[in-house]
This record gives structure tokens, C-alpha cells and sequence, in this order.
């Protein structure tokens, strides 16, 4: 049989970092398999449904590649894929349970079952249904449907028995029916809820394999009572442990930025984002860190996610997608910066565009060692395009670097014009420009510092910078020449 997944998010906020491994997890695991990977947006909780939450995902699963075969953009034979579509259906199957006898009316107030509750909650009990309406003659039923009675329906839940399910990361997990509520399953305004739909659903859709957060484990027991109330064969179920934030809190709105969104806007490579949440929870067995999405689709296995929290930290995914930078090709780097600009700052790239893209290349060159998040590009970059800013006495005086005073800073700075000005020393590449600085240095009997530190400073006016020779190679003869003049002529 082939398999088949599904993503069945609930629209109600932005995609959380914690949504998105599972996204991935169902994602590796159906494409190793050759299977369908469906999209479900579960919007039948009208009360916490937020409209713009749908396009939102969409946008972000298109962003990060994690694009479902089948699903409401894309749609096959499964549909409708949005649940709030597909009332009829729910109710023609809470009918077969009603006939089967596995789901009940129940007419209780909702007073009435704040009450309850409460009174459990003051006595330290489990907040459960006490069945009183289970019982219900079929004449006092009917009685209370003809008067036009608001009422749900709920499951009945068979007494004394061992409800169990295998599930691929916890093993086997078995719990006695006294502890499953009688979940409602149809509520009075005829939506059905959470556990009745999914249930419904996933077989209508075929779904074999169910991949998601644990926090669902408790609700698998009704989940297992439905298909074998309908008598339906049950899918596998992987529950995958939550992602924490530090110091092992919920990662939630209230600790920081933990949508996907937010680390996208920080320009997060989608394939460092994905390497590095793919191995939070899932151990690949193997020293190795970066694994490219084919290398994921093939080594990722559901026995290998492990049942332990695991931490989320944004520094080490910066970490990762610092590694992703470094080993791209200068012109992909490139594409990359300029569709990350044109969405955030269409500005900065309209004014750095009037340069040439050999002058921006070279800055990448230097960048990609140092860059982490493409957010960084504006702040490193920007002294390279604006004109240098004046003189810093107190940044090119360097004592450790034996630049004592500005007259020596002048002097080296002579020195470098001198060489820069001869056009019988090449500059074209990083090991030229070197040797001929050196050999200068050599023959003036200096210490390197003593003339790259001015250098550097004069071609950056920065506390923070390439150094002097990569500027060098990366403003090229003449803007270098420009650079030093315009300093020297201030000194
Ligand atoms: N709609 C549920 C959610 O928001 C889906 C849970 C499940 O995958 O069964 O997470």
C-alpha cells in the first residue's frame, strides 16, 4: 500500500518553528516512501480561526519548499481540503455511529457541564464527562429532539476495556477506558470537532501514516475508539516529542519569535532552517551536520526520532545557515541576496545595483565567511558602497600596531599610494596584492601592522572590517587610490 501523509494544521496563528519540523517529518518521511503528501486545514473551531492565518501557511510551506502534493492550491480526488467544507460529510458519518450505537445524544446544558466541571476541579478529579445523558430512554431522546432541544453528540466510550495503539517513536501504549472521556463529537452548531473530523478525515483521504506533535497523544485513544467504532483500519501513529526553547520552556509567542515567518524575515535560509530543525529530534547516527535535502529524504528514518524534548536554539540554526553561506557559489550567493532584498529592502538594492556586479561579487567573496543571516548584509556591506566617512583620529592612531601618531599613519599611507599608483605591479587577485605589500613593507624595513592597519582603516573608516589587503582586492586600484587620497588629504 502506498503511503500516504498529511500536515492538518488548525488556522489560527503564524507557523510555528515546532509546525514546521513536523511539516518536514511527514515530508522526508512520504517522499523516501514514493507516497502523497496532503494538505488539511482543520478550521472547524470557528471561535479561534483567523483568516489570514491560511494564506500565511501557504506562503510559508511555498517559501521553504515543503509544497503538499495534494491539498486546497493543488487539490486531487480528496477533497474538500478545508474541513469547514465538509459538514455534510460529517454528518452522514456521525449518523453511522449514532446506528452503530458507539455515539450518544447528550442534552446537558452548558451551565451544566461548567458546574460539573468546576466541581471536579475543586475535588482534584479529572475533568470528564459523568455520562448522564448516556442513558437516556430512546423515548425521552426523541421526546427531547421533537421539543428542539440544542444538543451534541458524543462517544461512547466501551467500560473496562484496554484501548491500545503502537506508535513508531513510543512504542506501545495502552490505557484503560474509565480514563477516555466521552469526547463530544458533534457540537450544537453542527460543526463536528477536532477529534471526529481528523478521524473522519484521515480515512476519507486515505492517510496511513499520522506524523505529529506528542501533545496529541492523549487524544489518540478516542482517535483509535472511532476507527473501530466504523471499523476501520487504523493508520500508524508517530508522535514526535515538542521543541523547547531555552532553559526548557515552552517555546511559545511569549518567549521570542518562534514562527517561521519571523525567521524567514531575518533571512534564515530555508534549507539551513530545515537542516538544522530536521535534527532536533531525530538522530542521524553519524557525526554529520549538514545534510542537503535529497541526503535528508534519504537517511531520515521515524525509528531514529527519539522521545526526548529538544531545545531549539536560534544561535545554532544561525550557525547552520552561516555554513550554507560559506559553501555557495559566489553568483547563487548573489541571486540569493538580491531575492532577499527585493522582498525587504527593494531600497537598498535599487541603490546598490548602480555598481557592478565584478565590484559586489568581491564583497560577497569576503562576506561569506563572516555573514550568518542575510540581515547582516546591509550593516556589513554598507561603507563599501556609501562614500568613506571623514577621518577617525583616535581609529587609525594605533599604538599595539605601531601607528603612534597621524604622521605615521601618513607616511604608510604615502607608501601604499605609491604602490597602488604603479601600474607595473598587478592587483587582480588576493596573492599579487599580498606579495606586493610585503615586499614593500620588506623594503621600507616596516612591520606589517604598521602600514595594513592604516590601510585598512583609511579604506573602511571602521572599527570592524575585511582586512587591509581584502579591501584592496576588493575596491580594486583606483577606488583604493580615491579612498587613501581623500583620507590622506584630511590628515
Ligand atoms: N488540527 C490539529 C492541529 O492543529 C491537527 C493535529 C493532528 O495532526 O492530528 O495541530
Amino acid at each position: 500500500m502506498s503511503i500516504v501523509t498529511r500536515f492538518a494544521p488548525s488556522p489560527t496563528w503564524y507557523v510555528h518553528i515546532g509546525s514546521l519540523r513536523t511539516v518536514l517529518y511527514n515530508y522526508l518521511f512520504t517522499k523516501q516512501n514514493d507516497g502523497k503528501f496532503m494538505l488539511r486545514i482543520e478550521d472547524t473551531d470557528r471561535t479561534r480561526y483567523v483568516e489570514w492565518s491560511v494564506e500565511n501557511l501557504m506562503w510559508v510551506l511555498a517559501s521553504v519548499w515543503l509544497i503538499a502534493d495534494e491539498g486546497p492550491n493543488n487539490p486531487g480526488d480528496k477533497g474538500p481540503y478545508f474541513q469547514s467544507e465538509r459538514l455534510d460529510i460529517y454528518q452522514e458519518y456521525i449518523k453511522v455511529l449514532l446506528e452503530k450505537d458507539k455515539a450518544y445524544y447528550c442534552f446537558c446544558s452548558s451551565e451544566r457541564l461548567t458546574e460539573l466541571r468546576e466541581e471536579q476541579q475543586s475535588l482534584w478529579l479529572p475533568t470528564k464527562y459523568d455520562k448522564k445523558c448516556r442513558y437516556l430512554t430512546p423515548e425521552e431522546i426523541q421526546e427531547k429532539l421533537d421539543s428542539g432541544a440544542p444538543y451534541t453528540i458524543r462517544l461512547k466510550v466501551p467500560e473496562n476495556e484496554e484501548i491500545t495503539f503502537v506508535d513508531a517513536v513510543r512504542g506501545k501504549i495502552t490505557i484503560p477506558s474509565k480514563d477516555v472521556d466521552e469526547q463530544v463529537l458533534m457540537k450544537t452548531d453542527g460543526f463536528p470537532t477536532y477529534h471526529f473530523a481528523v478521524v473522519v478525515d484521515d480515512y476519507l483521504m486515505g492517510v496511513t501514516d499520522i506524523i505529529r506533535g506528542d501533545e496529541w497523544i492523549p487524544s489518540t485513544p478516542k482517535h483509535v475508539l472511532l476507527y473501530q467504532a466504523f471499523g476501520w483500519e487504523m493508520p500508524r501513529f508517530s508522535h514526535v516529542p515538542p521543541l523547547l526553547g531555552a532553559g526548557w520552556k515552552k517555546l511559545s509567542k511569549r518567549t521570542g519569535d518562534v514562527s517561521v515567518e519571523s525567521f524567514l524575515a531575518k533571512w534564515f535560509l530555508p534549507e539551513a532552517m530545515l537542516n538544522y530543525i530536521s535534527l532536533l529530534g531525530w538522530n542521524p547516527k553519524t557525526t554529520q551536520e549538514i545534510f542537503s535535502m535529497s541526503e535528508l529524504i534519504e537517511k531520515f528514518k521515524l525509528s531514529d526520532v527519539h522521545r526526548a524534548w529538544a531545545i531549539f536554539e536560534e544561535e545554532r540554526m544561525a550557525g547552520f545557515n552561516a555554513e550554507y553561506i560559506k559553501s555557495m557559489q559566489l553568483p547563487t550567493l548573489w541571486n540569493k541576496v538580491k531575492t532577499y532584498l527585493s522582498r525587504y529592502d527593494a531600497e537598498y538594492l535599487e541603490y546598490i545595483s548602480t555598481y557592478s556586479e565584478d565590484f559586489i561579487l568581491k564583497i560577497l567573496w569576503e562576506l561569506q565567511t563572516r555573514m550568518r543571516t542575510f540581515n547582516e548584509f546591509k550593516n556589513l556591506t554598507e561603507y563599501f558602497f556609501a562614500d568613506i566617512a571623514d577621518l577617525n583620529p583616535e581609529l587609525i592612531v594605533n599604538p599595539k600596531m605601531k601607528v603612534s601618531s597621524i604622521a605615521d599613519a601618513k607616511q604608510s599611507l604615502e607608501l601604499a599610494i605609491e604602490l597602488l599608483e604603479n601600474d607595473e605591479i598587478s592587483l587582480d587577485n588576493p596573492e599579487e596584492i599580498k606579495q606586493a605589500f610585503i615586499d614593500i613593507i620588506k623594503s621600507k624595513d616596516m612591520k606589517n601592522g604598521q602600514v595594513l592597519w592604516p590601510v585598512r582603516v583609511a579604506l573602511s573608516m571602521q572599527q570592524f572590517s575585511p582586512w587591509a589587503l581584502e579591501l584592496v582586492y576588493i575596491f580594486g586600484r583606483e577606488k583604493s587610490i580615491q579612498r587613501i587620497s581623500k583620507v590622506l588629504k584630511q590628515m
